[in-house]
């Protein structure tokens, strides 16, 4: 039987040989599997096995054993060449392209295999995309453009975006952080950011700031090579994902040169908005990947394990919560998926770039789904390890990473109470387009 990896931890193995193995990686994929084969189109199904051939493969090859002292930035250039950064677009324009297999879609199903390999890898990768976003929209061709979209979406190396500061979390547009332009276009930065997913690691970071402090109008967008002058960055350490790095930066007079300003003053905003769709949908697809990964680890450990000589999944207790865990993830996951296909056939149908109009109405759907499935993500993950008993907290499986992750994606893309007001305008919109 196919041995799963989680065994070579340096502590204790706490949960008997048979069921250890039985959680290998494979069997978690194949139940997946069996529960996406008649949701999936053909092509959807043929990709995610694509990707999940290779997370097993490269599993056993390299020895990953998703312990604590790994450090899977070190895995990101062996994903990238695979092309398995982002698939939310073709990249064409690099010369990377992927030919059918790219679109909303198919990044769920690069999600799903990713995530079930490790989940703290995955949303690193999803910080990446972050600052690919940005960047496929305003290269322009510029060189210094192409070329820092192309080692991102290669994964020659980690990227990141500065939204976030000390004192605008939530209150995103209101910044402090000042761009002066200069007489030859270049810009000078000066100001802090923090909580930037991946930035002590980044070649690459998309930043904001603003002409007038607290003036949304005078928001610009920019381009940053970490290596320049002005660009100081420490550590945030996050316990509930100790590998992943976020940073704090503090810009000092770091100038950016005019080929790598993405939007100038007045444009920021706007460049801000634009990505929260794909970008919110990121997230949920990781939340229901979490979903995934733990209900299979549930359903695997309560069809083995026994107690009073019987297994426990037989026990109405286990078995009705586990089926309700189940049911809610697959319903979900149709959902999103059925967002993801309509969103991909709308790109198409208007030639890759979905009109401001459309993709305003979105915005209500994708907080939506954020709001709904990070929640869900919280809940079936913290009950799947509790049906596991002492098994799901220990750390032979990855049901100890999967109940700490769950319980960040509700802040990271904007808060609950963000997605729950955002709705709550969107409600007053459509009340106003409604009734006459
Ligand atoms: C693991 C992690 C990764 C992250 N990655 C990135 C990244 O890559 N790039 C980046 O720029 N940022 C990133 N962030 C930052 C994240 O986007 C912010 O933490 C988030 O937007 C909330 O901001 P805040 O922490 O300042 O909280 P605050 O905005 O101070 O919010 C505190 C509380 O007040 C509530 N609140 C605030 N305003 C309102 C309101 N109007 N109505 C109701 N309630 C409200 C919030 O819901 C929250 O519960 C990351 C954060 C984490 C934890």
């Amino acid at each position: 039987m196919e041995r799963n990896n989680m065994e070579k931890t340096k502590y204790a193995q706490a949960v008997n040989e048979e069921i250890i193995s039985t959680l290998c990686l494979k069997n978690r994929y194949s139940f997946l599997n069996n529960n996406l084969t008649a949701i999936l189109s053909q092509k959807e199904f043929n990709f995610l096995r694509e990707v999940q051939r290779f997370c097993l493969k490269f599993e056993k090859k390299n020895n990953v054993t998703h312990g604590p002292d790994e450090d899977f930035y070190e895995w990101v250039p062996a994903f990238g060449a695979e092309g398995y950064i982002s698939r939310q677009h073709n990249f064409k324009m690099c010369d990377v392209d992927y030919g059918s297999d790219w679109g909303l879609a198919a990044d769920f199903m690069r999600c799903l295999a990713i995530d079930m390999f490790d989940p703290q890898f995955n949303m690193g990768g999803g910080a990446t995309v972050l600052a690919i976003n940005p960047i496929y929209e305003h290269h322009d061709n510029v060189p210094g453009r192409i070329e820092a979209l192309k080692d991102l979406v290669t994964g020659k190396a980690p990227g990141c975006i500065l939204i976030t500061e000390p004192e605008r979390g939530s209150d995103a547009v209101h910044q402090l952080t000042t761009c002066k332009e200069q007489g030859d276009g270049s810009f000078i930065l000066n100001g802090e950011k923090i909580f930037n997913t991946n930035a002590p690691k980044s070649k690459w970071a998309v930043c904001y700031a603003t002409n007038e402090q607290n003036n949304p109008n005078t928001m610009a967008q920019f381009l940053i090579n970490t290596s320049w002058e002005g660009w100081n960055c420490e550590r945030v350490y996050i316990p509930w994902v100790p590998k992943l790095y976020l940073g704090k930066e503090r810009l000092e007079n770091l100038r950016v040169p005019k080929e790598y300003v993405l939007g100038g003053i007045g444009k920021g905003r706007d460049h801000l908005f634009e990505g929260l769709v794909p970008e919110r949908i990121a997230i949920c697809m990781m939340s229901m990947s979490e979903c995934w990964s733990a209900v299979a680890h549930a359903a695997i450990y309560a069809n083995l394990r026994k107690q009073f000589d019987q297994i426990i999944l037989l026990f109405q207790g286990v078995g009705f919560l586990l089926t309700d865990l189940w049911a809610k993830t697959t319903n979900l996951t149709i959902g999103l998926l059925k967002f993801c296909e309509a969103y991909d056939e709308k790109v198409e149908k208007f030639g890759g770039k979905i009109p401001q109009n459309i993709s305003q109405a979105l915005v209500a759907s994708a907080s939506q789904f954020k709001y709904q499935t990070t929640k869900l993500s919280m809940k079936v993950c913290y009950e799947a390890a509790n049906l596991c008993g002492g098994a799901g907290l220990c750390d032979n499986t990855l049901l100890h990473d999967l109940l700490n992750i769950s319980r960040i994606q509700e802040i990271v893309g904007g808060s609950r109470q963000i997605q729950q007001y955002i709705m709550s305008m969107a409600l007053r919109t459509l009340f106003k387009m409604s009734v006459s």
